[in-house]
């Protein structure tokens, strides 16, 4: 039999930047998914991240983890996405765990891999790691630094429910300005659960000045118990007509699925109708939901 990827093995790669992708009238829906952890499950990850990549969604994400060779997986793993399905990507790069010389490696690879898109994040400060003698203290810095290097479409973080260091969420939209300043061509959100929520940062971010396209993350939740850890780490609140479907369905894996797709679809249909043109989804190499959330969808992006 022949494998997926050789059947799609296109000839020309797709290396759109972002801003093109999401900065007309129709609708995109993109995917994140994660590099391993370790070199033992390098495979299976990639076949995951084919089988999503064969949709062909607007765009697809790879996560980025610090340190050791899973920043290696970033780049191999957005390289085979972009040469072999013709899906552009986009790698993340962190910066607080980096020194200066690592990052400026990284961006070589990166560039020599015919990556052109990147979202620039801080990345979490290890617990006990002192701040002192860190080459980068905020994404802003390694924003600045990837605009000077020149030839990248670079993304940033931002945070509708503020990010759980800053103390007011005026702040962090402050601080956001200044990352967008410092060359942020576009935002991708935390993942939220009320659209409610989203729909006022916009209107608070604008207020701001901040006038860069927003890329929706939405997370379908289909494990509920890693939801709350996910949650308390990224200031996340769950509404209560989501917390009654967790727990009436929590303990039953399929109807879990089932229950916390289609809450996911209802967000997005919601934010498409709202005007919020692009979506990303938390998709966690999960193939299955993808292929779902994207045809719960389809007629709506025109696929
Ligand atoms: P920043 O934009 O630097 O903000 C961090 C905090 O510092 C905020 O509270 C901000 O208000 C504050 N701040 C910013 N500038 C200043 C300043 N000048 N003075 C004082 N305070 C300031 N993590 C990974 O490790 N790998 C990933 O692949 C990854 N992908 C992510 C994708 C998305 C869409 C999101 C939302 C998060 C992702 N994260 C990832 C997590 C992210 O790294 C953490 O949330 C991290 O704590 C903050 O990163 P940031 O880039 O938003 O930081």
């Amino acid at each position: 039999m022949v494998a997926p990827t050789l059947l799609f093995q296109d000839t020309g790669e797709n290396n759109m930047k972002i801003t093109e992708i999401i900065g007309g009238e129709k609708p995109s829906l993109s995917f994140e998914v994660f590099p391993p952890k370790t070199s033992d499950n390098f495979e299976t990850v990639k076949k995951a991240t084919e089988e999503i990549a064969l949709l062909k969604p607007s765009y697809m994400s790879v996560t980025y983890g610090a340190g050791g060779g899973t920043s290696q997986y970033t780049v191999s793993i957005a390289e085979n996405l972009q040469k072999n399905f013709s899906v552009p990507s986009l790698a993340h790069l962190s910066c607080v765990s980096s020194t200066k010389d690592e990052i400026m490696s990284q961006l070589g690879l990166l560039k020599e891999k015919g990556i052109e898109n990147i979202l620039a994040l801080r990345g979490d400060i290890p617990e006990g790691m002192s701040k002192e003698h860190l080459d980068y203290h905020y994404a802003s810095e390694l924003t600045r630094e990837i605009k000077e290097y020149g030839g990248f479409c670079i993304g940033g973080a931002c945070y509708p429910e503020a990010h759980p260091e800053s103390s007011t969420s005026f702040d962090d939209i402050r601080y956001l300005k200044e990352k967008v300043d410092a060359g942020c061509e576009f935002l991708v959100t935390q993942m939220f659960f009320d659209n409610d929520v989203l729909y006022n940062f916009m209107y608070r971010i604008r207020e701001a000045g901040i006038n860069v396209p927003v890329v929706a993350g939405i997370m379908p939740v289909t494990n509920p118990k890693s939801i709350k850890r996910i949650c308390r780490i990224s200031g996340s609140a769950l509404p209560q007509r989501f917390c009654r479907i967790v727990d009436k369905y929590g303990d039953n894996p399929e109807a879990m699925t089932e229950a916390g797709i289609a809450y996911a679809t209802q967000q997005i249909i919601d934010l498409y109708a709202n005007g919020i043109n692009a979506v990303h989804v938390y998709s966690m190499n999960k193939p299955e939901v993808a292929r779902k959330i994207q045809s719960n969808v389809s007629a709506i992006i025109g696929l």
